[in-house]
Formats: structure tokens, C-alpha cells, sequence
């Protein structure tokens, strides 16, 4: 009997692609339940930037379990939401000059994406969102009506109906898409409304690794000062260093109105999100936004750690670096292969994309697999293979994993 058939009674939608169970994991290496290594480019999805069972991590765990700490506390106040906060706007916040209060959601990145539109919409008194084709955003009906991806739509019904699309703009390149918003936006006889905010991710993860414009997110942020419409920058994916700096919108200069976070922000991989939203944004009533796992005091210390331990170990340019390792090594090993092949990306979060060669995704990742690297796949038909290891992944097994790549490709395409 297969793993599949052996578990066949758990309903699944995800990661079917791995015939074994997994067992162990530490920094970058996942071990199943018979010993097997496999290098991670998978990353918990985004969850383990800085490496399973993070040792540095741990120890604050376990230091803080030992002492009977509180773990669950809700709304109260405890010592580790305290210190989490006052390090977070110290270590975070205020080198960046950036200024925003704090909102514990959770336990996902759904749940940020939830309280930032409905904080949007109470704000501004308006019910409209405009959102990007290719985005992803989550799962639950808020989120998922921002979310494009057809196979996660399929048959669920979308709750709001008050969502505007617009093309991602490396979707039409002849069409400027933010003359295209504005085009919307004075159209008196559209019947779409200016919406309360405008929600991006300023690289489309999910979507098939797709980093958006700088030029294009900072028209996008003066458009959104002009019609006073909020921009709301889902960092839940790209944040926390994978794109080389903590926030994926330092690299265009922008400072968004809110924020989400989540998976890394965990530190290890532990359920926590929040939002950021600017000051004058508050206008929350007591008891308005509530959550019965809000803020669990194990994943605010958690969450603590990994920003000491990513502060102190200089993730965001060694993920710089590291990043540059996988672009030369794409441009110089994988593109020669196949002229159909394309590749992109952005700090450690590279896609190589195969829609041009139907079917080919899906194989690489069994051949991946087989030769022990474990990656999944993202974008429109799942065509593009994502290349998204811990931050902390070492140079060695950065190294061995491209070359994996690299043998499954050649088998795939022989
Ligand atoms: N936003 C983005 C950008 C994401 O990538 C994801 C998850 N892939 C989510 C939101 C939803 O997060 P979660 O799965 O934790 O609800």
C-alpha cells in the first residue's frame, strides 16, 4: 500500500507529490520516517526562513516552557507579546523610520489579510477592494475572493462581490495598468466605485514568483495618495527577508498604509499573524476585531527569536548573496537547456517557468524528489517550479540542490 492509499481517509489538496512520511527536520534538510534526507527549496512554504528547529530559536522555546510561562492569554497583556512588541518596533520599526501600530490576528496569513480588509473598509466607509490578477492572498472568503487562482476558486462560492481585478502589470505589457486603475477610478459610469483600498503583494509568490515593477509600485503608491485609497502590501510570503530586506516594499522606497505577516514572522514555523497598520488607521472598538488564538505567547517568544537571530546573523544580505548564487547558476546551467525555459525571481525566490513545455512541472518535481530535494511548484497551471530554501540554507546544500535541478531537468527533457 502506497502512502497515499494508507492515508486516504485525511482529505488532502496539497503536497500529494510526496510519496513518503517526513519525520525529522533541521535547518535546510527534511528526513522522512526511513532515514531518508531530502535538501528543503520548499520552505514551509515561506514558513522556516530561518531553518527548521532553528537551534537558537529552540532554546528560548524551551527555556520559556520550563518555567510554566503562560501560554494562552488572548487580549491580556503577558511579558512575551510585551517584549515581542518593544523589540519589534526597536529592532524593526524605527531603523526603517517606518511607524505603525500593531494588530495580533490569527492564526494565518488569511486572518491578517481578513483584518486588513475589514479595517479598510471600516476606515474609508467603503466596501470596494481592487486587487491584482495572479494574486494570492488565502483562503478563507475575504481573501479568497482577492485570490485569482482558478483551482482554489472552483465551486467555493466567492463572499465579496465588491473585488475588481486588475491585470498584474507584466501581464499586458502595452497596457500601463496604472493609468488603467486611474481610468477606472474617474469613469462615472462604470458602477465601480473608488474602492477602500488597493491590496498587492509586491512580488507575486504564489501567482509564479513574478517580482512587481519599482517604478510601477511607487505610481501605484502616488496613485493611492492621490484618490486617498489605502495600499495594503501582503508581505505574508515575501516578508521577512526573502527578498533581501525584512519588508518586500523597502526595495521600491514605498511605505504601504497596512501590512500583513505571517509564516516567517512565526520564526518557527509556528502559528502567528499580525498586521501593521499607520497610527491614525486605528479605529478599532474594543472587542471589534477578536480571536480565541490571537497572539499565542509561545509564538510571540518564537517570533522574537527569529528577528534577534535574523538581526544578528545578517540574513537579509546573506540571502542577497545567496540569491545571486541561484540567479548565475539559472542563467548559466539551467537556461542553456531549453530555450523554452524562463526564469525569474528576486532575493532567495526564483521560479523557473515551464509553461512553454507542458507537463514538465509536475514531472520535475517527482525527479526532484527521487534524487532527494524537495520544491514545489506555483503559478498559472503550476508551471513554474519555485526555488524558495530557508534563508539559512548553507552554501553546500544550495549548491547540491541546484545541481538536482539541474539532473532532473536533463532527465525530464531526454
Ligand atoms: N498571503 C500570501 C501572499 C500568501 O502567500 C499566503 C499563503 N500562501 C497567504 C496570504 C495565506 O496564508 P495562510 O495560508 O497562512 O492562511
Amino acid at each position: 500500500m502506497n502512502v497515499f492509499e494508507q492515508y486516504e481517509s485525511e482529505v488532502r489538496s496539497y503536497c500529494r507529490n510526496y510519496p513518503t512520511v517526513f519525520e525529522y527536520a533541521k535547518d535546510d534538510i527534511l528526513t522522512d520516517e526511513n532515514g531518508r534526507r531530502y535538501i528543503d527549496f520548499f520552505c514551509g512554504a515561506g514558513a522556516v526562513n530561518y531553518g527548521h528547529n532553528n537551534d537558537y530559536i529552540k532554546e528560548k522555546l524551551i527555556r520559556y516552557l520550563q518555567e510554566d510561562k503562560i501560554l494562552h492569554s488572548l487580549d491580556m497583556y503577558a511579558t512575551a507579546k510585551r517584549s515581542f512588541i518593544e523589540y519589534f518596533e526597536e529592532a524593526i520599526l524605527a531603523p526603517r523610520g517606518l511607524d505603525y501600530k500593531l494588530q495580533f490576528v490569527g492564526p494565518t496569513g488569511t486572518n491578517a489579510v481578513e483584518a486588513a480588509l475589514k479595517l479598510a473598509r471600516k476606515y474609508t466607509g467603503r466596501s470596494g477592494i481592487f486587487a491584482l490578477m495572479g494574486a494570492f492572498h488565502g483562503m478563507t472568503m475575504g481573501s479568497l475572493s482577492l485570490t485569482t487562482d482558478a483551482d482554489s476558486r472552483t465551486g467555493a462560492g466567492v463572499a465579496l462581490h465588491d473585488v475588481t481585478h486588475i491585470p498584474a502589470p507584466y501581464m499586458f505589457p502595452a497596457l500601463d495598468t496604472i493609468e488603467y486603475i486611474e481610468t477606472i477610478l474617474c469613469d462615472d459610469h462604470s458602477g465601480i466605485a473608488k474602492p477602500a483600498a488597493i491590496v498587492i503583494e509586491t512580488v507575486q509568490a504564489d501567482g509564479g514568483v513574478y517580482p512587481l515593477d519599482i517604478k510601477w509600485l511607487q505610481r501605484l503608491r502616488a496613485l493611492c495618495d492621490k484618490y486617498e485609497i489605502l495600499l495594503v502590501v501582503d508581505d505574508v510570503q515575501v516578508g521577512c527577508g526573502r527578498t533581501g530586506t525584512f519588508f518586500s516594499f523597502e526595495r521600491a522606497g514605498i511605505v504601504p498604509d497596512i501590512v500583513t505577516l505571517s509564516k516567517s514572522i512565526g520564526g518557527y514555523g509556528l502559528p502567528f499573524a499580525m498586521v501593521m497598520l499607520k497610527p491614525q488607521l486605528d479605529v478599532w472598538a474594543p472587542g471589534e476585531h477578536t480571536g480565541t488564538f490571537r497572539g499565542n505567547q509561545l509564538a510571540f517568544v518564537s517570533a522574537k527569536a527569529g528577528l534577534e537571530y535574523m538581526l544578528e546573523h545578517d540574513i537579509e544580505a546573506e540571502t542577497l548573496r545567496k540569491g545571486a548564487i541561484v540567479d548565475q547558476y539559472l542563467h548559466r546551467e539551467i537556461l542553456p537547456l531549453d530555450e523554452r525555459l524562463q526564469v525569474r525571481g528576486i532575493g532567495l525566490m526564483w521560479g523557473i517557468d515551464f509553461a512553454r513545455i507542458p507537463g514538465a512541472s509536475k514531472e520535475m518535481i517527482t525527479a526532484c524528489f527521487e534524487r532527494g530535494l524537495v520544491i514545489e511548484r506555483a503559478g498559472r497551471g503550476n508551471d513554474v517550479l519555485k526555488i524558495m530554501p530557508p534563508l539559512i540554507i548553507s552554501d553546500d546544500n544550495l549548491q547540491k540542490g541546484l545541481e538536482i535541478v539541474k539532473e532532473a531537468l536533463q532527465a525530464v527533457l531526454a
